[in-house]
């Protein structure tokens, strides 16, 4: 049996007084699509920040890939990760935000390659080959020399994932990555997500596109208030939600 890709047990996190996570539990396996979905400020961002190394944890343990977040273990002690291996560690997980971030002054080819030719070791000929195939994979084959600003917001989010895609994350996290498109640019971007999913990324996903979730996650985390309300089958708590909190966001969303 080998470990879940994320497994968080009782995990908090406050900001100074704000209690913002109290008490997550919730497990995604390998290969696996978790969407999350709850209200404004309930924490899910929080929540992936923690599993991304950028926030330190104030109780409770949180693994990724069986490793502790934030410590290293060598038998049955715990010694705090230096910066070192944090940037390591993180390198394993690809992260996409509702704000695309691309860096304006590079081409989308540019983009995509510089991780991998500034952190990963790799060649630019050998991070150029790799960038115009994920490239590709994204239906962006045809505007690898394109910059940002000449690309419509749903295409710089692919060039986004195809980017993220380029240091061969073990994990995606996704936060609200389609929330600040146009409507009619959602789905193309849910598209590359969707086959993702299909070739077997585990991914978390932080979304209010009910459909995609739905369709395409194999659990569905309704968060409220920094607590896990209810996960399960997306089927269910999507369509026949147990709690009255759930239900009420989803009237919303719908
Ligand atoms: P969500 O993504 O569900 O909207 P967030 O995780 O962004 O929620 O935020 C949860 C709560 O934590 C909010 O009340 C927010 O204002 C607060 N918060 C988030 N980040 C910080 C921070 N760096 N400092 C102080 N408060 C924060
Ligand atoms: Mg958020």
């Amino acid at each position: 049996m080998s470990a879940p890709m994320v497994h968080a047990q009782g995990l908090r996190k406050r900001f100074g007084k704000l209690e913002v996570l109290k008490g997550i539990d919730l497990t995604v396996e390998r290969g696996q699509v978790c969407c999350l979905l709850g209200p404004s400020g309930s924490g899910k961002s929080t929540f992936l920040r923690c599993i991304n190394h950028l926030e330190k944890i104030d109780g409770g343990r949180l693994s990724v890939d069986g490793e502790l977040v934030g410590y290293r273990q060598r038998g049955t002690q715990l010694h705090e990760l230096r910066e070192r291996e944090v940037a390591e560690r993180r390198r394993d997980i690809g992260m996409v935000f509702q704000r695309f971030n691309l860096f304006p002054h590079m081409t989308a080819v540019q983009n995509v390659m510089e991780a991998p030719v500034r952190v990963g070791g790799a060649t630019p000929a050998a991070a150029r080959a790799d960038a115009l195939r994920l490239l590709g994979r994204v239906g962006l084959g045809d505007r690898a020399g394109h910059y940002p600003a000449q690309l419509s917001g749903g295409q710089q989010q692919r060039v986004a994932i195809a980017r993220a895609l380029a240091m061969k994350p073990k994990l995606m996290l996704f936060d609200e990555p389609t929330s600040a498109l146009d409507p009619e640019l959602v789905g193309d971007v849910l598209d590359v997500m969707r086959q993702l999913a299909a070739d077997g990324m585990t991914m978390v996903v932080v979304t209010h596109e009910t459909g995609f979730a739905r369709e395409v996650g194999d659990t569905a985390v309704f968060m409220d208030d920094g607590v896990v309300v209810e996960a399960g089958d997306p089927r269910q708590v999507l369509v026949e939600p147990r709690h009255e909190r759930t239900r009420a966001f989803l009237s919303k969303v719908l």
